[in-house]
């Protein structure tokens, strides 16, 4: 298969989008970043990179690091994970209050804001040194130690962090919250900020797509099955409540941010990374939910 083709043809596809949707700015440090960015590199299972576009700028990977959170904590607690957040797709908006009120207070899923607080504060119950493990685990996975959380992406956001900060307080009423609000809340804010580009971001998601390596990095380690029912959830939560949407379109297991990035992976043979900063309503980019589209479409490469 042509992929250098097949990118140079979704490019000129997509490129009537280049002015759809908006880029984030609840989080002021996003609202700075040129929306006029398009990349994508897929990451082969045997190591080739093939790219088209802004591959080589970093960009706020923001909720796809919910992956990377997800993979620590089921790797620390096994099982015993799913007492405390769900695994069911959400079908409301990644921020809802409302949901977590209706449910007790435990999560639907760990893809959502919700979710990722009460693993962020499994993580910071169960770690030495939750800040440094945490991006030496990402630096691993993404096999670059250049990686790292940009502070001032998650001091921006903690400013303006009310809906985060209303959804902590929730979890702690419910008793789904065991370390300080405060120290939960900075610690989310820090792992959404990690930076990535589109290289990096597929090479990290690689170890997902990847059934002949084992899943070993440090201390996170994850069974065959572990790596199975990731990508299970990536399918059904990646992507809020556009996830059917998603799934229809795609049909590739991914997560979004609202950095516009987009990680993906087709199992057994590649990741896929795409980035564009203008969103749906949905807090979705545009640009890359269609390069995806248009990648299983003209490869005839999905799990379906
Ligand atoms: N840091 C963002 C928030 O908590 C992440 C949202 C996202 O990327 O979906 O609102």
């Amino acid at each position: 298969m042509d992929y250098n083709r097949i990118l140079a043809e979704i490019a000129a596809e997509i490129e009537p989008l280049r002015n759809e949707g908006r880029q984030a700015d609840y989080i002021p440090a996003l609202a700075e970043v040129n929306p006029d960015r398009f990349g994508m590199c897929i990451t082969s299972t045997k190591g080739d990179q093939i790219e088209w576009g802004d591959v080589e700028e970093r960009f706020s990977i923001q909720s796809i690091t919910k992956v990377f959170s997800l993979s620590m904590a089921l790797s620390i607690m096994g099982e015993d994970l799913w007492e405390r957040v769900g695994k069911e797709p959400s079908g409301s908006a990644f921020n809802s209050l409302v949901q977590l009120e209706l449910d007790h207070g435990v999560p639907r899923n760990p893809f959502i804001n919700a979710g990722a607080i009460v693993v962020a504060d499994v993580l910071l119950s169960r770690l030495d040194r939750p800040q440094e493990q945490y991006i030496e685990f990402i630096r691993q996975i993404a096999n670059d130690p250049s990686v790292d959380y940009d502070r001032r992406v998650a001091y921006s956001e903690r400013e303006k962090g009310y809906v985060n900060a209303a959804i902590a307080n929730m979890l702690k009423y419910y008793g789904n919250l065991n370390n300080d609000i405060e120290e939960v809340l900075r610690f989310y804010f820090l792992q959404c900020s990690v930076e990535m580009n589109c290289r990096q971001l597929s090479r990290a998601f690689l170890p997902f797509a990847d059934r002949d390596k084992k899943f070993s990095f440090g201390n996170v380690n994850l069974t065959y099955s572990q790596v199975k029912r990731i990508n299970a959830i990536m399918q059904t939560c990646g992507f809020y409540n556009d996830a059917g949407e998603y799934s229809y379109l795609v049909g590739l297991p991914g997560k979004s941010g609202v950095g516009g990035g987009i990680g993906a992976v087709y199992p057994g043979r590649y990741a896929v990374a795409t980035w564009s900063p203008r969103l749906n309503v949905k807090g979705n980019s545009v640009m890359g939910m269609k390069a995806l589209e248009l990648l299983t479409t003209y490869t005839h490469e999905s799990i379906f």
